[in-house]
């Protein structure tokens, strides 16, 4: 199964915490993630992830195009709710294109604990 994780500079930080807290769950899933995003998670963590561009020139969009090929089955984006961010227009394509595809998508810390562990349910119910 195919995880995507995003999070808005101010939350990444929140993140790294919550994948170093969830390691060995995150380590069952072939992760992706926007580019920053991927390289901090990389550096702080060692988990294994493929990185797309950076949100703003298009890592978003390119995670968009994977759930509407269905090839990601979910995904954790820490939103920043309090800073506009120059790429809004692609934020919320991909929050749109989770909802036609019914991707669940958590976008805080609270919800990101509830996914994971209804993912990892899936995961182990395949194993
Ligand atoms: P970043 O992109 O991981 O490259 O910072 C995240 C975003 O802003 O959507």
């Amino acid at each position: 199964m195919r995880l995507a994780l995003i999070a808005h500079d101010e939350k990444k930080d929140d993140l790294i915490e919550f994948a170093n807290q969830r390691i060995e769950d995150l380590e069952r899933f072939d992760l992706m993630a926007t580019g920053t995003t991927g390289k901090r998670l990389i550096d702080a963590t060692g988990l294994d992830i493929e990185r797309k561009q950076s949100g703003p020139l298009g890592g978003d969009m390119q995670i968009g195009a994977e759930i509407a090929s269905e090839t990601c089955d979910g995904v954790i984006f820490l939103r920043d709710p309090l800073t506009a961010q120059p790429h809004e227009p692609d934020i919320t394509a991909l929050l749109r294109i989770c909802d036609v595809h019914q991707t669940p998508l958590a976008t805080n810390l609270a919800s990101a604990d509830a996914v994971l562990d209804e993912l990892v349910d899936q995961v182990q119910g395949e194993a």
